[in-house]
């Protein structure tokens, strides 16, 4: 379902970031922001902050923020169009579905209602295998046996499946309603379309989704039969590929730890919270996928995977790897744990202690060297050949990395590997890339040219020629200034009256990303006049400035608190400086140009008393 921009503007500026956030987190008035304990992280003295103006939300200490949407988002772990839902719900508006025909909204509230149900007969299930668990000696003392608490187990909602092909006859009235097969839990012969209980005399970990909904269930053999697990079924509530175990039931143990531990089966979850590690989940019988890393990502900066140390986990690592690169981000820490090969975390545990499984986990492989490693596996690098194969398998995990100072540090180190100079090296990959193009495609050679630092050309000089323009147009202010003056309009919009058009051109002419924001900015103007920063942070989303006005909103610079007409005046002075670096480019053009051109004199004077005038507003010019 897509919701429409203006809704989500308008749904914005109708709620108030502090009563929202207020509702799961106390707040205390400080100045003029609110501030209370994160919800993201474990702290005792408060660094989260709530402001009213900007109707945002900031940690100084793990650097989260966001707007109401974002906050339901990711302490509540809803949806997007959830939390779009909620909040509308909250100030009486509903969310616009014109759009859509009536017959889709039909078939999209019956799948609604329909999931409801199945999560409900899901819990019912649920509540019987719970009370089968307290009348079961047996599966009692197997859990037990593995070292599980009657509390843990309370925790978790385990219960027990008992033996029997049709149990859940006696717990529902309709053993043939069709919700016990569609949900999973009955099956359907098909030839003779006989109906049985899926799980029969099986420990059973209920699945439940970040809103705490039962939508599946795993199941464990209690003695040595097989299979040893068996999970529910992909149905319309349970899709394994995006689902992990324990998400709902370790949120805060991964907030106050600082990191989620991914594992490879319930019961390691299970058995690690009885041993103290309550922030343990586990994928469900799948390789980890992208899904999985996003859902996790939502609630902590840094995870850690713990494989088996034998030859499935690490091939299990190697997808945990390749999904995890396109998120590794330079302020998130992704980290490969690999156990002794008779070990999984429960038995390593109860071998070595909890504090040699801490130590283990610090001391956890950096997805870096892991990407490393991987690209460099069955590779001689003793030899050129094998070298050339390293560095061939390095682009496909190297190019993945979202652009940061990991992406650039490791094309260094696969360089320094490969023998080559990084700009050699990218030079190889972009021509592999395009090998790997179809012919008609025009040589895309632009994005790397960018990338590459200017260099001074020997016997070529560095001075721009006279008719190098676009030599000229590099001599961008510095990135700081820009960034502050972004960050001004971005959060005070109305500024933008008093601006003139030479100093709109001169912040539209910036060069890319900063130019096309301001231009953006601008824009919106126009249309719509001065927006709070929640609403320009919603209308971002998807467009090409998005990063850019998320990193200066959110840096360790963000805060523009203060007298407006202070900020007025702080922008006018970075506009100033600006200008007057521009003015010094212009005059140095026309002095050149003064050889040939007698006019181009008169213009060197006039542009420069205008920079002198300028520059003496703002004495401070560097
Ligand atoms: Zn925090």
């Amino acid at each position: 379902m897509s919701i429409p921009q203006t809704f989500i503007q308008e749904l914005l500026s109708r709620v108030d970031v502090v009563e929202v956030v207020g509702r799961y987190v106390p707040l205390r008035k400080a100045g003029a922001n609110f501030m209370g304990l994160c919800p993201f992280h474990g702290e005792k003295s408060p660094s989260f902050s709530v402001s009213p103006s900007k109707q945002f939300f900031h940690c100084f200490g793990c650097g989260k923020s966001g707007n109401a949407i974002g906050f339901l988002m990711e302490h509540a772990g809803m949806g997007f169009v959830d939390a779009v839902d909620d909040l509308a719900r909250q100030v009486g508006l509903s969310v616009p579905d014109d759009h859509v025909a009536p017959a889709d909204k039909e078939r999209a509230a019956a799948a609604r209602q329909h999931q409801a149900t199945l999560s409900e007969t899901l819990e019912k299930a649920g509540q019987d295998y719970r009370k089968q668990l307290r009348q079961s000696p047996r599966a009692v003392d197997y859990l037990k046996g593995r070292g599980v608490s009657g509390e843990i187990a309370q925790r978790y909602g385990l219960g027990y499946a008992p033996e029997g092909w049709r149990h859940l006859a006696s717990v529902f009235a309709q053993y043939d309603d069709p919700l016990l097969s569609d949900s999973g839990l009955v099956i359907v012969g098909e030839e003779d379309g006989k109906r049985y209980d899926r799980f029969r005399d099986r420990v059973m970990f209920p699945i439940r989704n970040v809103k705490g909904e039962c939508i599946g269930f795993g199941g464990r053999v209690l003695g040595d039969d097989k299979p040893k697990y068996l999970n529910s079924p992909e149905t319309p509530v349970f899709h394994k590929g995006s689902e992990l175990y324990g998400l709902y039931e370790a949120r805060t143990a991964i907030r106050e730890a600082g990191f989620a531990l991914v594992t490879e089966g319930y019961m390691d979850v299970v058995a690690l919270a009885q041993l103290g590690f309550e922030n343990a989940v586990a994928t469900l019988g799948t390789a980890c996928t992208a899904e999985h890393i996003t859902k996790l990502l939502r609630f902590t900066d840094s995870v850690v995977f713990s494989f088996d140390g034998d030859a499935a986990g690490r091939r299990a690592a190697r997808k945990a790897l390749d999904a995890a690169i396109p998120h590794a981000a330079d302020t998130r820490s992704v980290k490969f744990l690999f156990l002794p090969s008779e070990h999984d975390p429960d038995s390593f545990v109860r071998a070595h202690g909890a504090s040699a499984f801490s130590r283990h986990i610090a001391d956890a492989m950096p997805l870096s060297r892991f990407l490393v490693e991987a690209a460099g596996e069955q590779c001689d690098l003793g030899t050129p050949e094998g070298r050339a194969h390293m560095a061939s398998n390095a682009r496909l995990l190297w190019e993945p990395l979202p652009d940061g100072a990991l992406k650039r540090q490791l094309l260094g180190e696969l360089a320094t590997l490969a023998q080559l100079d990084p700009l050699d090296l990218q030079e190889v990959w972009e021509q592999a890339a395009l090998r790997g193009r179809p012919p008609a495609a025009p040589a895309p050679r632009k994005a790397a040219d960018a990338r590459r630092p200017a260099r001074a050309e020997p016997g070529r000089g560095f001075a721009p020629s006279s008719t190098s323009t676009s030599a000229r147009r590099r001599r961008a202010a510095p990135a700081g200034r820009v960034d502050h003056a972004a960050r001004l309009l971005l959060s005070h919009m109305e500024f933008l009256d008093a601006l003139s058009h030479e100093d709109n051109a001169l912040l539209s002419g910036q060069e890319p990303p900063h130019g096309p924001l301001f231009a953006w900015i601008e824009a919106q103007f126009h249309e719509q006049g001065a927006l709070p920063w929640a609403v320009l942070r919603e209308s971002l989303r998807g467009h090409g400035c998005e990063a850019l006005a998320e990193r200066v909103m959110t840096g360790a610079h963000a805060q523009t608190e203060g007298d407006t007409h202070e900020l007025r005046l702080e922008l006018r002075g970075l506009l100033n400086r600006m200008l007057a670096e521009q003015l010094r480019v212009q005059e140095t053009e026309a002095l050149t140009a003064a050889n040939t051109d007698p006019a181009a004199l008169q213009r060197y004077r006039a542009l420069q008393a205008r920079r002198v005038a300028l520059e003496r507003l703002a004495p401070q010019v560097s």
